[in-house]
């Protein structure tokens, strides 16, 4: 028999443990006594029939190793085919000029060119998504850029709504908000489908990191942009937290309470600031330091897990999944969509897979005009899986961690097929101890699976 590899071990408290196997998805308390069984299936001695049964079930033990590389391949076979029914999100950047100059911005000035993508760009970038995309799904166009939402970028993103609104194509848009308020006149709520905009805090904290050239803050003129967008097109709100505003998160949820907000049509989210190539921003914290602090405001401030989702952060998303909907997240083959299916296409004719690196041509996965032509660089990045990452293929934490971040990789080593540890053990045994009590509810109702 073949203890699995996958198996982790969660101390919870004095006397009990958890049990997590990311490959079947099984999660269960374990006690002293059953840990030294399967201590003894590892050494080859023989147990109890009816342990060793449970044992199997569960997906803690299988028949041989080749079972659960076989069993890993299988969900691996059906991860990809689900990547290939599902709906695209095709990246457009009109522009790489923004109205502000973010502390941490990772676009440096020679990036912020005020060029604006021109028609016969914009029709080539339609063009292109017709032949790209799934025949049988709606594809999403997203505005990314720098800012995509600028008065002086009005022309352009009316022709790119007109001509979803003509093949029923639904958009999205990532804006810093600065113009919000003048373009919620414009924008079409039968096309738009969500808008996300990041407030880093409240005015105290976020007018000191999302500043204009001249250095004045930008706050006020955004939240004016949200209250008018919520009255007809739903509103994400992503803060961008490090070690120079986290402390603010429990009176910003005040804030938002007093607005009303959440009330709304609304959703916020609370995302780590990282240093991605050569940006050198000195207040990053590691994830699992965010998230340790994240705990313990939920704790303290009830206020704090009202309004803000753990969605995206490793461990804490993955429980309270389990918590609200009775399962746990898939295994994650690949780190992010980069590795999937991401396009981000640029009014250069440029295309791209990593957020990122837009704008950085030595990165770029090919060109759409004046034809579509994607170059070595598209293939490595799709390849680059936790099969392909020579550190990752016998990592106990792969399924959780997909190889880390290939950007990060990159620099870091310099090749794509390295790997860049997450501490997703961690992540997951601050999550685990912090959701215990409702875990341990829910387990007993028998709905843990
Ligand atoms: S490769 Fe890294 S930086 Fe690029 S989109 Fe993925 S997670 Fe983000
Ligand atoms: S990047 Fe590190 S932690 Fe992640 S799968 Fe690879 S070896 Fe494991």
């Amino acid at each position: 028999m073949y203890v699995s590899r996958y198996n982790l071990l969660f101390d919870v408290r004095k006397d009990e443990k958890v049990i997590f196997n990311p490959l079947s998805g099984a999660m269960d308390i374990i006690y002293e006594n059953e840990i030294k069984e399967l201590e003894k299936i590892k050494t080859g001695k023989k147990v109890k029939k009816e342990v060793l049964e449970k044992f199997i079930s569960r997906g803690y033990v299988f028949e041989s190793k080749e079972d659960e590389d076989k069993e890993l391949h299988r969900i691996y076979k059906k991860f990809e085919d689900a990547m290939k029914e599902r709906g695209e999100r095709f990246i457009l950047i009109q522009t790489y000029d923004c109205n502000l100059r973010c502390t941490y911005c990772y676009q440096d000035e020679s990036m912020r060119d005020p060029s604006i993508m021109n028609e016969k760009v914009l029709s080539k970038f339609f063009e292109t998504v017709e032949d790209l995309k799934n025949k049988n799904t709606v594809p999403c166009i997203s505005l990314f850029g720098g800012e995509p939402l600028m008065k002086r970028n009005e022309k352009a993103v009316k022709s790119a709504m007109n001509y979803c609104k003509q093949k029923d194509w639904e958009m999205l848009a990532s804006t810093n908000g600065v113009e919000l308020e003048y373009y919620s006149n414009i924008l079409d709520s039968d096309v738009f489908k969500q808008i996300q905009v990041t407030v880093d805090g409240t005015k105290e904290y976020h007018d000191k990191r999302r500043v204009f050239p001249d250095g004045s803050g930008s706050f006020d003129k955004i939240v004016k942009g949200i209250d008018k967008t919520l009255e007809k097109i739903p509103v994400v709100l992503r803060v961008n937290v490090d070690k120079e505003n986290i402390e603010n998160l429990p009176k910003f949820a005040d804030f938002i309470i007093e607005k009303g907000w959440e009330d709304k049509n609304f959703h916020a989210y609370i995302s780590p600031v990282k240093s991605v190539f050569g940006m050198n921003y000195s207040f990053c914290l590691p994830d699992y330091k965010i998230l340790e602090n994240l705990f313990e405001y939920l704790d303290k401030y009830p206020q704090v897990e009202k309004v803000f989702s753990l969605e995206g952060w490793q461990g804490a998303d993955s429980i309270s999944r389990l918590l609200k909907k009775g399962e746990l997240f898939p295994p994650q083959f690949k780190n992010c969509e980069a590795n999937i299916d991401m396009l981000a296409f640029d009014l250069y004719g440029d295309v791209y897979t990593c957020l990122e690196l837009v704008g950085r041509k030595e990165f770029s996965i090919g060109k759409f005009y004046p034809e579509l032509n994607f170059n070595e660089n598209l293939k490595k990045w799709r390849n680059r899986s936790i099969f392909t990452i020579p550190e990752c293929r016998e990592c106990n934490v792969n399924i959780l961690c997909g190889g880390g971040c290939a950007a990060l990789a990159l620099e870091e080593k310099g090749s794509l097929y390295s790997n860049y540890c997450k501490p997703v053990k961690k992540a997951l045994e601050l999550s685990i101890s912090h959701y215990f009590p409702k875990l341990k509810a829910l387990g007993e109702k028998n709905e843990i699976s």
